[in-house]
C-alpha cells in the first residue's frame, strides 16, 4: 500500500463513518479474525462498523470477541442489504476476488462507495479503491497489523484486536509451521502476548472441541483415504451420507485434508466433500514443496488460493470428481 493511498485512507477515517466488514463466504479463522480485528480497531475510532458474513461461520469461531455481533446474510437479506447500501465504506477480508461472497455479490456489485481490500491471496481483481494485497504474508491478520500500524495506529492495538488477530495468525500459519511464517510474525505474536492476548487458551478454544461425532467422521475419513505413491498423492471422501450418518455440523471436516501430508513420501492432499443442499463436490488441496495447487484448482477444479493451500468445486457426482482426479492426478510427476 503506497504513501498516497494511507493518507487518502486516513482522511476516509478521520471522522466517523458507517462501514461495513466483509469476510469470505465460509469464513476461518483468518478471515473472521482480520474483519473482527478491524471491527474492534474501527470501533475504537468512532466509526459504525457492521460485520457481515456471507454465510453462518463455524462454531469453534463463536469464542471470538465480537462474533456474537455479526449478520450472517443468507439469514436476513433485507437488513444485511439495507446496511449495505447505507455503508460509507466496505472492507472486504483476506478474499479478492466478489465471488468469494457468493450471492452478496449481487448487492455488492450495486454499491459505488470505496472499497478497501486487505487480502493475501494470487492475482486479486480490481474492485476496491484501495488494495492492500500481498501474497508474502502468511495470514490477512498479519496484514491487518501491519495496515493498523501503517495507519499510525499501532498503539491503538489492544488484547481485543490482538486476539482477533492472534487467531487468524494462528490458524493459516498451520500453528505457525508454513512456510510463509517469519520473523516478523513471531514477532507481532509476542507483542501480542505481551498485550495479555491467551496464546495458551485460544488454540484449545480453536482445536480442542471435537465432538463424538466429529472425531468419527475424521475416523471414516481416513478410512476412505487413497493413496497414488507414484504421483506421492493422497486423497479422501466424504459423501452426503456420511456427513450425515456423524451429525456433521460446519467446521468437522477443518484440516482433514491435511493428514494425507503427514504420511512421508506423500506431497499432495485432497479431500472431496458432497454437499448435496448446494449440489456441487467442495474440494481441499494442500501440498507441500513447490508443487502449485493454486494453478491446479484454477486449471481443473473452479478455484484457487495460494501455491501450498487451495479449494475449488466441481459439479460432477462424487465418483465422477475422483475419477476427474485420479486421471489428472497419475499424470503428474512430483
Ligand atoms: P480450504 O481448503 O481451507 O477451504 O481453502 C484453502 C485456501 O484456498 C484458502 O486460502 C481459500 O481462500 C482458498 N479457496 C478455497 N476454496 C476456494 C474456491 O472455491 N475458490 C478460490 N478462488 N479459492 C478457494
Ligand atoms: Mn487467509
Amino acid at each position: 500500500m503506497n504513501k498516497q493511498d494511507i493518507q487518502a485512507l486516513q482522511q476516509v477515517l478521520a471522522t466517523p463513518k458507517k462501514i461495513v466488514l466483509i469476510p469470505h463466504r465460509s469464513p476461518d479463522g483468518d478471515a473472521m479474525g482480520s474483519t473482527l480485528g478491524m471491527y474492534h480497531f474501527l470501533i475504537k475510532n468512532n466509526h459504525f462498523p457492521t460485520v457481515i458474513s456471507p454465510n453462518e461461520f463455524p462454531d469453534f469461531l463463536a469464542w471470538m470477541p465480537g462474533s456474537e455481533t455479526v449478520l450472517i446474510y443468507e439469514k436476513d437479506k433485507v437488513n444485511c442489504t439495507k446496511i449495505l447500501q447505507e455503508a460509507e465504506l466496505i472492507f472486504t477480508l483476506d478474499f479478492n476476488a466478489l465471488h468469494r461472497v457468493g450471492e452478496m455479490e449481487q448487492v455488492l456489485s450495486t454499491l459505488s462507495v470505496p472499497f478497501v481490500m486487505i487480502d493475501h491471496h494470487q492475482s486479486p481483481d480490481k474492485y476496491a479503491s484501495f488494495t492492500y494485497s500481498d501474497v508474502a504474508f502468511g495470514s490477512t491478520c498479519e496484514m491487518v497489523y501491519h495496515f493498523i500500524s501503517l495507519l499510525g495506529k499501532k498503539s491503538e492495538i489492544d488484547k481485543t484486536i490482538g486476539t482477533c488477530i492472534y487467531t487468524g495468525i494462528l490458524t493459516d500459519s498451520g500453528s505457525f509451521r508454513f512456510p510463509k511464517t517469519t520473523g516478523t510474525t513471531h514477532r507481532i505474536v509476542a507483542e501480542l502476548i505481551d498485550l495479555g492476548v491467551e496464546n495458551t487458551q485460544i488454540p484449545n478454544l480453536l482445536f480442542d472441541n471435537s465432538t463424538i461425532g466429529s472425531l468419527q467422521l475424521l475416523g471414516r475419513a481416513l478410512e476412505n483415504m487413497h493413496f497414488l505413491k507414484a504421483n506421492k498423492t493422497a486423497y479422501t471422501t466424504l459423501s452426503q451420507a456420511e456427513l450425515d450418518q456423524f451429525n456433521y455440523i460446519k467446521g468437522d471436516t477443518e484440516g482433514i485434508v491435511n493428514y494425507g501430508l503427514s504420511i512421508k513420501g506423500i506431497d499432495f492432499s485432497a479431500i472431496f466433500i458432497e454437499n448435496k443442499a448446494e449440489n456441487f463436490i467442495k474440494i481441499s488441496f494442500r501440498s507441500q514443496g513447490d508443487f502449485d495447487v493454486n494453478q491446479f484448482a484454477r486449471d481443473y477444479f473452479n478455484g484457487g488460493g495460494h501455491r501450498n493451500a487451495a479449494g475449488g468445486k466441481s459439479e460432477l457426482s462424487l465418483q465422477e470428481t475422483v475419477q476427474k482426479f485420479e486421471t489428472l492426478a497419475t499424470k503428474l510427476n512430483l
